[in-house]
């Protein structure tokens, strides 16, 4: 089975659920109300702020001449620019930035070096040069479940592949896309036939010349699997990323999600939206559990609002009777929990205390120490007051192999002496693997794809465990007929695949 990745030499894993990509592009035709003084500096910012949609690397794309360069490199936006040095000095109008997921676990017997040289491969923006000698950037967030076409494709115009299209969907893409601008296409007519092949999920920015004319071209894949939003800069700027938590950093104001099928061209003689392929909602409503930041916006709802009205929902639909108190596994239920606890009235108190400076990245791979040790230097004590012989409530967004939570709970019993633990989720059971860019683990590692709610329970140790149900979790994003809440997440415009096993898309041949 091919993992949900962008790269199909990896075989993926991960602790949690994880974003395979962020994407920013930028033009800012004076750098008015920015923080920093070139275009690249305050896309690096940009990135910053999508840090949690990638860790492995990152870069900006700046342009010399008719050179586009991407900067970066390996780690976090911080490590991989120098915290922004590498940057300094470079002016322009226009930038795109990546930030890319982790693929921190690769074929057995990849020596280090190896696995620092397919990293290093799989680093966007990626650039590639036209026959018109101008050069041309993408940046790209998603997963094409029918890659092994589109490197047919591509072997038919190329002969061979190139080590870094051996590695990444995005390098494939890009070189058909070259290759059809090479043979008389228009950027954005290449962009749109590509995509056309594409079965899967993306949000895609590329930045170009064409005439002469430098451009940016931001497209949404027909069922908005992946998000993309825009929004606008002083002096006729405009921005489009990823998600909304990008806008504040650089001065920009929110202008709306870009929607399913709609291409956005960016110049400097303004905005062109068109729709390119009919729109067909799916979006991923994961994002809204979990991914996206809580400042978002996702189908015009706040995503900090959906996570607090899931909490509520989730305290309909299973209360527990004389609780003491209500908190949350940080950080991810926070917002959950507030929603729990307001909903029957009872206290929201701090349990768990997290690490303010977590162990790296690279302590967490390399070292032999066990998962719990790991979960435990993450989320280091408990505030006894809090629970101590108490019946607690436990509220988090999903659970997903359950580990963190056994862990936690049995803090809670022994540190924390609590009298009672209650777990509510404010998602349903995650059951399927995502073939939409999410980095979920692996099926076998899903704990509810094997095992009953009553043998979850006891695994994680507690006293009672119970979910929110499909229903409860379409009605907190904003579906309200009653019709559409028992068809499932697709009638109502949602992919909630990896709970239920409908794809929205062709998936059989992807399935073991
Ligand atoms: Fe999102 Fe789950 Fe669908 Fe993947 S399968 S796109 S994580 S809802
Ligand atoms: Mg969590």
């Amino acid at each position: 089975m091919r993992e949900a990745a962008t790269s199909h030499k990896f075989i993926e894993s991960s602790r949690k659920p994880g974003e395979e990509c962020g994407v920013v592009a930028i033009y800012a035709p004076t750098m008015s109300g920015m923080l920093r003084p070139t275009i690249a500096e305050n896309t690096e910012l940009s990135l910053r702020n999508l840090q949690h949609r990638g860790q492995d690397c990152a870069a900006v794309a700046i342009r010399i001449d008719h050179r586009i360069i991407p900067v970066g490199g390996l780690g976090q936006v911080d490590q991989a620019l120098k915290g922004g040095k590498s940057l300094v000095g470079f002016g322009g109008e226009f930038s795109l930035g990546h930030v890319r997921y982790a693929t921190s676990y690769m074929k057995k017997g990849t020596t280090d070096k190896e696995k620092e040289d397919l990293r290093g491969l799989a680093i966007q923006p990626m650039v590639r040069r036209l026959g018109s000698g101008e050069d041309f950037a993408i940046a790209y967030n998603g997963h094409i479940s029918n890659i092994s076409e589109l490197v047919s494709d591509l072997k038919d115009a190329n002969g061979t592949l190139t080590a870094q299209e051996e590695v990444t969907d995005t390098a494939v893409m890009t070189s058909l896309i070259k290759h059809r601008i090479n043979s008389g296409l228009s950027v954005s007519e290449a962009l749109l036939s590509v995509a056309s092949e594409i079965n899967g999920a993306y949000s895609v920015a590329i930045w170009g010349r064409e005439n002469g004319e430098e451009k940016i071209w931001a497209l949404r894949d027909p069922q908005g699997l992946r998000p993309l939003t825009l929004g606008s800069l002083p002096d006729k700027g405009w921005i489009v990323a990823s998600e909304e938590g990008a806008f504040g950093i650089v001065g920009a104001e929110p202008v709306g999600e870009i929607e399913p099928g709609q291409l956005v061209e960016i110049s400097k003689h303004g905005l062109e939206i068109v729709q390119a392929f009919p729109s067909n909602p799916r979006e991923c409503i994961f994002e809204r559990i979990y991914l996206h930041r809580p400042d978002g916006r996702l189908g015009g709802q706040r995503v900090e609002r959906f996570r607090v009205q899931s909490g509520h929902q989730l305290a309909i639909e299973h209360p527990v009777e004389d609780a003491d108190v209500v908190i949350c596994v940080p950080e991810s239920g926070i917002p959950a929990a507030k929603g729990y606890a307001s909903e029957l009235g009872i206290p929201n108190e701090e349990g768990f205390v997290k690490n303010r400076y977590n162990p790296s990245r690279s302590f967490l791979e390399s070292t032999t120490a066990s998962r719990e040790d790991k979960v435990r230097l993450k989320i280091s004590s408990i505030i006894l007051e809090n629970v101590e012989g108490k019946k607690v409530v436990v509220v988090d967004d999903s659970l997903v192999r359950s580990i963190t939570m056994r862990i936690l709970i049995n803090m809670l019993r022994v540190q924390g002496k609590a009298k009672e633990i209650h777990v509510r989720l404010a998602s349903p059971p995650i059951r399927w693997p995502c073939f939409y860019g999410v980095d979920m683990p692996n099926q076998k590692e899903l704990i509810a794809a094997h095992h009953s709610i009553e043998e979850i329970r006891q695994i994680i140790g507690a006293d009672s465990l119970a979910y929110l149900s499909l229903e409860g979790l379409l009605e907190s994003a904003g579906v309200t007929d009653s019709k559409l809440l028992k068809l499932g997440g697709i009638a109502s415009g949602f992919c909630d695949a990896c709970m239920t096993g409908n794809y929205p898309t062709p998936i059989h041949k992807l399935l073991p």
